[in-house]
């Protein structure tokens, strides 16, 4: 059986897993990144970036175009409480542009929508035909030496054998290099869990978009 090779192989192709194609190429790492869906993301989800995600971002040259597809900070404010009718209420004051406040690039709200294509064209820039989406990581087994990955090619049906000296799991909740189903799983050497860029997890209540809890990332001042 014909079995190819990449030094890494990094399975999921969300926000994480572009930024770290982005890192790997800037460090010269060849390696291939596999998506199973056919595009990026079509739905908001994450939408807080936080500083140091924007250092990140800047680092790649991306600042600009993240800052210019998200919400213009004059637009963005936080509300604090217990509910709605809290007496002691907080209303978080406007966001920061860059140099307006401590950080070099301040965190925004830029939706995951919009930034991922920015992160897939960068990192396609430098990966070319190494990243792949519409292929799904179906199985993989750790030898010792390195990592047998079998890609299904989703729009044709074709199964490859991969081989990979390292495996990356940016694949997300649902992962199947982390199967958290199973916690006598491949966890060795040589895979590793979900690689997560600061700010790009945070922790948020989906069912209130747009409410995020935790630390405000963009670290403004409380107004009233
Ligand atoms: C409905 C919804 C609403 C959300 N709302 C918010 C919000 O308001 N604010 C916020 O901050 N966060 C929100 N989140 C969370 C946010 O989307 C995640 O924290 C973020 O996407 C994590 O990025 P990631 O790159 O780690 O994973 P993901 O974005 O999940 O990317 C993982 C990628 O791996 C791919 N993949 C999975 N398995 C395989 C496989 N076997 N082979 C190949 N590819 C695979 C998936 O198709 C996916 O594209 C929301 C999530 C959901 C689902």
């Amino acid at each position: 059986m014909a079995e190819s090779h990449t030094p890494v192989l990094v399975v999921g192709g969300g926000p994480v897993g572009l930024a770290l194609s982005c890192l790997l190429s800037d460090q010269g790492v060849n390696h291939m990144l596999i998506e199973s869906h056919p595009g990026t993301s079509r739905h908001p989800k994450a939408r807080g970036v936080s500083a140091r995600s924007m250092e990140i971002f800047r680092r790649l040259g991306l600042e600009k175009e993240v800052r210019a597809a998200g919400l213009p900070a004059e637009q963005v404010r936080f509300y604090r409480g217990r509910d709605l009718v809290d007496p002691d209420y907080v209303r978080n004051g406007l966001a920061q542009e860059p140099g307006e406040g401590p950080e070099p690039s301040p965190g925004l709200i830029c939706p995951q929508d919009a930034l991922e294509p920015l992160l897939l064209r960068r990192a396609a820039e430098r990966a070319g035909s190494r990243i792949r989406f519409a292929a799904r990581l179906v199985s993989f087994e750790d030898d010792g030496l390195g990592v047998r990955a079998v890609v299904e090619d989703r729009a044709t049906g074709r199964l490859d054998h991969l081989r990979a000296d390292w495996l990356v799991g940016c694949d997300g909740a649902a992962s199947t290099v982390r199967r958290p189903d199973d916690p006598s799983g491949p966890r060795t050497a040589r895979t590793r869990g979900p690689v997560t860029p600061a700010g790009t997890a945070r922790p948020v209540n989906p069912r209130s978009p747009g409410v995020h809890d935790g630390p405000n990332p963009i670290g403004s001042q409380p107004t009233a």
